[in-house]
């Protein structure tokens, strides 16, 4: 075997050379070898580091608009010329197929720009005379160094979710990527760099509970942005608020797909397919229960079992449809789901338990489990893999019924040909992304990113105007300026009656 990359804390600037007692292991998950060691942040790490972001922010938040701004343009030509270099670091530690990893480097590009329009987003309101010669005006000012700790589905897009708004604002910014991939944001890091980025604005910490503890009790860090399955978004919302940090923490998911009798079927099917498999269903916003109204169960189930038995599932790079899961052990516990959805009853119509895939990778083909009832372990918790369920409902309200009372409220889609029917169901569910007649309704960047229930702990979506708020702290000043012709040194205005 060759020699392993070692990934190492980004820090100042540079990579960090400090002594690590703890380090990971990342997979190649469709050859299953290991490719690289990553260091584990300790607390003294950490310490190192958000001392150095303090620093850096003293002058980073007196840097001009126009100064951040130039920053960000350059760093999206340079992401753009770089784009395929990034994705292919994605899907080696990732599995995701290139066009899928290409493609989250564009949505999270999408902020960046939005980052870029900075000086219109800042600008504050302006009541003058609100009393005999007394004005008031608003302006909001950065948090201080900022800590964002993100998972392993989408490496580039969900630091880029928060990063851009974050440096636009005049904050700074340790990232904590998920130490199954972390090579896309250490990318980023230098591209940063080289887009003219002050040393010590933008630093990488790696690690695992150690790193994000040790951020979320740094009297330092004033705020913590995080993207991860629900029981740890609850602990780091806990933690950093206890801690008295601002905190945003995005959790997990379980988005239905609703199918009414009026729907075009083949629509909903390449619908269904696409968003049930797409990132072998390692995404947040992934379909993973689609609610047929009857009476189109039969036909539908049969259009989408077709469109599988299509489906080309192997390495990333080279042209298939369909990649690998992360881990080998995320692989063994979304198969466990199949098993268990076929023991409590299920009808599995399409077995991915069957797929082989010559080596070592961690593979599962694309799987239909028809029948589903609520009760399910399928059915009420997050599976996160190739996994698509099929509950049969007798009417559009016991369909709504069913996505309101789910514990998670991401994403979800309905598909009518009925627009009064589309819009009572925009009015009524109770989940924070809402698509009609398209299955995965990512918000454009301008508008916020998040969830509802347990899926969202804070108040604050990600990124658009909400992103904005969240990173920094609004102060309004009241001013009285007495006319040049009272009193004090006499300038030659004339007196102002
Ligand atoms: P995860 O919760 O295991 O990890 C997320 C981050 O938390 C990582 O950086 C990880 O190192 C850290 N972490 C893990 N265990 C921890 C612990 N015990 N204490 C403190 N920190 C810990 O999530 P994941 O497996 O990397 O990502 C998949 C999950 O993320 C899914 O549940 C998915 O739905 C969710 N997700 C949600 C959104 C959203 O917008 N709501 C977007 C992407 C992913």
């Amino acid at each position: 075997m060759g020699q392993r990359n070692e990934i190492k804390h980004w820090i100042n600037g540079s990579l960090y050379t400090g002594k690590t007692e703890r380090h990971g292991e990342v997979f190649n998950p469709a050859t299953g070898e290991v490719t690289a060691h990553v260091d584990f942040a300790t607390p003294e790490v950490i310490d190192h580091a958000v001392n150095v972001a303090t620093e850096a922010f003293a002058s980073w938040r007196h840097s001009s608009l126009t100064k951040r701004t130039q920053v960000l343009f350059a760093f999206r030509e340079l992401m753009n010329a770089n784009k395929e270099k990034i994705a292919a670091l994605i899907t080696a530690e990732h599995g995701k197929v290139l066009s899928d990893a290409q493609g989250e480097v564009v949505r999270g590009l999408e902020v960046v720009e939005f980052a870029c329009g900075i000086p219109h987003l800042l600008k504050g309101g302006f009541s003058e005379e609100v009393s005999t010669g007394v004005d008031v005006y608003s302006i909001r000012q950065p948090l201080g160094p900022v800590a964002i700790i993100s998972p392993f589905n989408f490496p580039a897009m969900v630091p880029m979710w928060f990063f851009p708004i974050a440096l636009a604002t005049g904050n700074t910014v340790i990232v904590k990527p998920s130490e199954k991939d972390p090579s896309a944001t250490m990318f980023m890091a230098q591209l940063l760099k080289d887009a003219g980025l002050p040393d010590g604005v933008f630093n990488v910490l790696h690690g695992d509970k150690v790193a994000v503890d040790g951020l979320l009790e740094h009297p330092g860090i004033k705020s913590v942005s995080f993207v991860g399955s629900t029981p740890i978004a609850q602990y780091v919302y806990e933690t950093g608020t206890k801690n008295g940090k601002r905190v945003q923490a995005l959790g997990g998911a379980k988005n239905h797909m609703i199918v009414l009798p009026d729907a075009d079927l083949d629509l909903a099917a390449d619908s269904a397919v696409n968003a049930g498999f797409g990132s072998a269903g390692e995404r947040c916003m992934a379909i993973s229960a689609l609610v047929a109204v009857e009476p189109v169960a039969d036909a539908l189930v049969k259009k989408i079992a077709e469109r599988m038995a299509k489906i080309v599932v192997g390495d990333g790079t080279k042209g298939c449809d369909m990649g690998p899961l992360v881990t080998k052990v995320h692989r063994d516990k979304v198969a466990s789901y199949i098993d268990a959805g076929e023991a409590e009853g299920g009808t599995v119509v399409v077995d991915g338990r069957t797929l082989k895939v010559d080596g070592n990778g961690f593979f599962l083909g694309p799987t239909l489990i028809d029948n589903v009832m609520p009760s399910m372990k399928i059915y009420k918790e997050e599976i996160f893999g190739p996994v698509l369920s099929v509950i049969r409902a007798k009417s559009y309200d016991e369909a709504l019924h069913l996505v309101n009372s789910h514990m998670y409220g991401n994403g979800t889609a309905i598909f009518t040909n009925d627009g009064g029917a589309a819009r009572r169901f925009q009015n009524e569910v109770e989940v924070g992304m809402v698509g009609i007649n398209v299955p995965i309704p990512v918000p454009m960047a301008y508008y916020s990113f998040g969830g509802w229930k347990k899926s969202l702990f804070g108040d604050s979506h990600a990124h658009g105007t909400e992103g904005v708020h969240f990173f920094t702290r609004g102060k309004v000043v009241t001013s009285r300026w007495l006319d040049p012709s009272h009193g004090g040194v006499n300038l030659g205005f004339p007196t102002n009656n």
